[in-house]
């Protein structure tokens, strides 16, 4: 595999004179009188534009995740990562991008408002990638594939081989969100981004850091490719108070551990407990902290579900997943709250 970076990057991107920020023409040097960035004095310390590089949160958030601080690219979710992928690398009306299907919703999203072409290719029955099809669905002009794992909707890993070749026998990028991945026992990719100068990892706080609130994502890669992400995103981009809260739970992970905890334990309790019920078809095996479920009718047992005032993720229209509901697992008393209104219906 022949991987060169800059020749992948979109000649718009590759020549862009970023935008300057204030702070950053005067860094590294001592100052105390701050009026070079028509801030306002007042109302500390929420009147000073945050730092656009989150220097701070990126040297404690790097021994958590095993990579150097140079290696981290945050931003406001996940989301802001996918569709900087975009900006970065596709050129619109020409370039396309090859992912699994069904997957995360946004990849496509942001392809269709990036007007890049979304090329899809099915996982098999029990939700495996076709590796041949995958890459036979790139050409030229495909810049990336998309590997979530755990999967969203599925909930299942793929098997570190399968993207070990995808890495390997694609030259473009490959991108594997591992949002769900603490929820797993397999090891996670970030740990091989020395390896492979064509691979990003996305992780976020939304899911096992219990934060989707403050908006914060993160992107793992070569230096080389979150320089670009830096270049491309608004100066701004992740804010003082989220940067803080983030600050403030890497000081005490226990909580985060304690969720985890709970979380699979309640997966060990809910899984078997679907499976009893007989509305219900199949329960995908899962890595993730929701399972995916057959049932005999997903339209309208969602509906009645929301009679009861209990929400799931209905995924019914998407590719493949005919009356499959997504199911979140949560504390104890809401999974039985779900399981006792399942065993009710009729
Ligand atoms: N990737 C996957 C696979 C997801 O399921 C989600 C959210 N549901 C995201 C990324 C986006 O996460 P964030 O909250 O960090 O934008």
């Amino acid at each position: 595999m022949n991987f060169e970076l800059q020749k992948l990057v979109r000649p718009n991107i590759r020549a862009l004179e970023p935008y300057s920020c204030a702070r950053d023409e005067f860094k590294g040097m001592e100052a105390h009188v701050f009026l070079d960035a028509n801030e306002n004095p007042f109302n500390d310390p929420i009147n000073r534009y945050p730092d656009p590089l989150q220097e701070k949160l990126k040297e404690r958030l790097a021994p958590f995740k095993h990579v150097r601080p140079s290696q981290i690219f945050l931003g406001n979710g996940s989301d802001e990562a996918i569709d900087l992928v975009y900006r970065i690398f596709c050129n619109p009306g020409k370039d396309n991008v090859v992912a699994i299907s069904p997957t995360y919703g946004m990849y496509k999203v942001c392809a269709d408002v990036n007007d890049v072409e979304y090329r899809s290719v099915p996982l098999s029955e029990d939700w495996q990638i076709d590796t041949k099809a995958l890459l036979k669905a790139t050409d030229a002009h495909t810049k990336v594939i998309w590997i979530c794992s755990p999967n969203n909707p599925t909930g299942n890993d793929f098997p570190r081989e399968t993207i070990h070749e995808v890495l390997t026998s694609f030259g473009g990028i490959v991108v594997v969100d591992e949002a769900y991945s603490d929820f797993s026992t397999n090891q996670p990719f970030r740990d091989l981004l020395d390896s492979y100068p064509n691979l990003i990892v996305l992780n976020t706080f939304s899911k096992a850091w219990a934060s989707a609130a403050i908006r914060l994502g993160m992107a793992f890669a070569s230096e080389e490719i979150i320089g670009l992400f830096n270049k491309v995103k608004y100066p701004y981009n992740v804010n003082l108070l989220t940067q803080k809260k983030a600050l403030s739970m890497l000081d005490d992970i226990t909580n985060v551990e304690n969720w985890m905890v709970q979380i699979r334990r309640e997966r060990e309790h809910v899984l078997p407990a679907l499976q009893e019920i007989p509305i219900v078809l199949k329960v995908f095996p899962t890595d993730a902290n929701f399972v995916l479920v057959r049932v005999t009718d997903a339209n309208r047992i969602y509906r009645y579900l929301i009679e009861q005032g209990i929400v799931v993720r209905n995924r019914h229209r998407v590719q493949q997943c005919g009356n499959c509901l997504r199911i979140t697992i949560g504390t104890r008393q809401e999974n039985n709250e779900l399981l006792g209104a399942l065993r009710f219906y009729k």
